[in-house]
C-alpha cells in the first residue's frame, strides 16, 4: 500500500487506487444496504457497522446446535457454548494491545461502564473527582452522574470536565494533562472516549494513562469509536480498564455484544470491589456452586451472567474478517481513504466554504470519521445528500459525520461522496 500520495478529483484516479488496493476483496463480505434500488455509499459505520455475511451462517450453526444438543450444546459441538466466550481473547487482545487474559467480550457498552467504574471509582472525602472530557457521548455522562450520585457525592462539584480552548473545537493533550496533575484537582478517576464521538478527535491515550496514574487516579477508556478504527496498546499504556460496543466499527450487529479490559496488574486481586455473578466464578470450581465469590483470574471475573451465544457467534464471524484483513493494513488504508475524503472537500471551493472539517487534520489524531460543520443549511445538505445514496449520520445543531470504512468503503465510494456533497451543496446554496 502507497503511503503518501497525490489525490485527484477524478474517477479515474479513485478506480486506479481501487485497483491497487490489496484490501478491496474484503467489501464482498458484507451486505451494502440499497438507496432507490442502488447499492449505498455507507460512510456511517461510526453508528453502525455493515453486516458480514458469514453472520447467517455463525448464527445457523448455533441455532442447529440448540435444535439438536439442547443442553449438551454446553459442552458438545465445534464450539461449546460453556467456554465459547474464550475463542474471543486472541481476537480481542490484538484489536486493543492487551494480553489474551486482560480482554473479555460480555453486556453491552453502558452496563461495562458502570462495572468498570464500581471497581475504579472508589471516591473518598478526600479524593472523589472523576476528570473527563467535555461533550462526551450522553450514556457516559449518564453513567458518571449517578455513579457519583450512588457514591453520595454531587456530579457538580465531583466531575470536571476539560473544555476545548475558546473558539476551537478539539482539547490540547497538554490542558489535559495539566488539569489531571495540577494539584489542587486530586483525581479519583479519569475517564475519557478513545475517539471523541463527535468531533473524531483521537486522544493521547498513553499521556493520559500516564497523567493519572502521576496524579495518584485509575485511567478508563470509552473505546466504542476507537476499536477497530485505530491502534490501541492498553497493555503497554498501563490503563486500567477500557470498554467498548461492538456494533460500530466492529460490525457486530445493533446492540451486540461489548467487552471490557482491565489490566493484568488488577487480574488477581479479590479486594477490588466489584459485582458478582456466577459467570465471574473462578472456572475450575464454578460448578461446585458454594458460596462465597471467587473471581476468575483476568477480566473473565467480570463476567455476570452466561454468555448471549447468538450474537456472539455474530462477533465471531465479524473478528475473523478483522484477523485476516489486519489492523495495521485497514489503518494504512484508513489514512488514505480518510485523507481522500478531506482532499476532495478542502479543494472544491464551494465545498470548502460551507464545510468546516473539525476533526484534526493529522492522522494520528484521528481515525476515519471526519466531523464538518455546515456553516448555513446543514440539514437541508444532510437530507439531500442522503436521498442521492449518501449514508451518513447528522448531529444537532450542525455537524455531519462521514466515516469512511477501511474493510468495505472504497475509493470510488469517496469520489462519489465528493461528488455528491459538492451537487448537493450548490443546489442547496442556490435555493
Ligand atoms: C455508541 C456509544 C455508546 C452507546 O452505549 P450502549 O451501551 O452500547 O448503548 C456509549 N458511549 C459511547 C462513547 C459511544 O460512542
Amino acid at each position: 500500500m502507497i503511503s503518501s500520495i497525490t489525490y485527484e478529483n477524478s474517477l479515474d484516479f479513485a478506480q486506479k487506487m481501487d485497483a491497487l488496493d490489496s484490501l478491496k476483496q474484503f467489501r464482498n463480505y458484507f451486505h451494502i444496504p440499497l438507496i432507490h434500488n442502488q447499492e449505498a455509499i455507507y460512510l456511517c459505520g461510526n453508528s453502525l457497522g455493515l453486516q458480514p455475511k458469514a453472520a447467517r451462517n455463525t448464527i445457523e450453526q448455533e441455532m442447529l446446535h440448540w435444535q439438536t444438543l439442547a443442553v449438551e450444546g454446553h459442552f458438545l459441538g465445534k464450539q461449546p457454548w460453556l467456554t465459547y466466550h474464550k475463542q474471543f481473547r486472541p481476537l480481542l487482545s490484538n484489536l486493543t494491545g492487551a494480553l489474551p487474559h486482560e480482554v473479555v467480550a460480555m453486556n453491552n457498552l453502558t452496563t461495562n461502564l458502570h462495572l468498570m467504574m464500581i471497581s475504579f471509582y472508589q471516591p473518598t472525602s478526600d479524593r472523589y473527582l472523576i476528570i473527563m472530557e467535555a461533550g462526551a457521548f450522553p450514556s457516559d455522562q449518564y453513567a458518571v452522574e449517578s455513579q457519583v450520585r450512588f457514591h453520595g457525592f454531587d456530579p457538580s462539584d465531583a466531575i470536571i470536565e476539560i473544555k476545548p480552548r475558546e473558539g476551537e473545537h478539539i482539547l490540547h493533550t497538554e490542558d489535559i494533562v495539566q488539569a489531571i496533575i495540577n494539584p489542587e484537582n486530586k483525581p479519583a478517576l479519569v475517564l475519557f472516549g478513545g475517539v471523541n464521538y463527535y468531533t473524531g478527535q483521537v486522544f493521547d491515550m498513553q499521556a493520559i494513562s500516564k497523567a493519572a496514574h502521576e496524579a495518584g487516579a485509575y485511567v478508563g477508556f470509552d473505546l466504542a469509536h476507537a476499536i477497530g478504527n485505530v491502534s490501541l496498546h492498553l497493555h503497554d499504556w498501563g490503563t486500567d480498564f477500557a470498554v467498548w460496543c461492538s456494533y460500530k466499527y466492529l460490525n457486530s450487529s445493533p446492540g451486540g455484544i461489548s467487552g471490557a479490559f482491565v489490566h493484568e496488574r488488577h487480574a488477581s486481586n479479590p479486594d477490588l470491589p466489584r459485582l458478582a455473578g456466577w459467570w465471574g466464578y473462578d472456572e475450575a470450581t464454578r460448578f461446585q456452586m458454594k458460596k462465597g465469590f471467587i473471581p476468575q483470574h483476568g477480566a473473565d471475573g467480570w463476567q455476570l451472567a452466561n454468555a448471549p451465544i447468538l450474537l456472539m457467534a455474530v462477533h465471531r464471524a465479524s473478528l475473523d474478517i478483522f484477523q485476516e484483513a489486519g489492523l495495521e493494513n485497514l489503518r494504512q488504508k484508513s489514512i488514505l481513504l480518510t485523507g481522500y475524503l478531506e482532499f476532495l472537500i478542502q479543494n472544491d471551493p464551494i465545498l470548502n466554504q460551507t464545510l468546516h472539517i473539525i476533526t484534526p487534520s493529522n492522522s494520528k489524531e484521528r481515525g476515519c470519521q471526519l466531523s464538518m460543520l455546515a456553516a448555513i443549511n446543514g440539514k437541508q445538505i444532510f437530507d439531500k445528500i442522503t436521498d442521492a445514496g449518501v449514508i451518513g449520520d447528522w448531529r444537532e445543531p450542525n455537524v455531519i459525520r462521514l466515516s469512511p470504512v477501511p474493510l468495505y468503503n472504497s475509493f470510488e465510494d469517496i469520489y462519489r461522496c465528493g461528488e455528491t456533497l459538492s451537487r448537493c451543496v450548490r443546489e442547496v446554496n442556490i435555493i
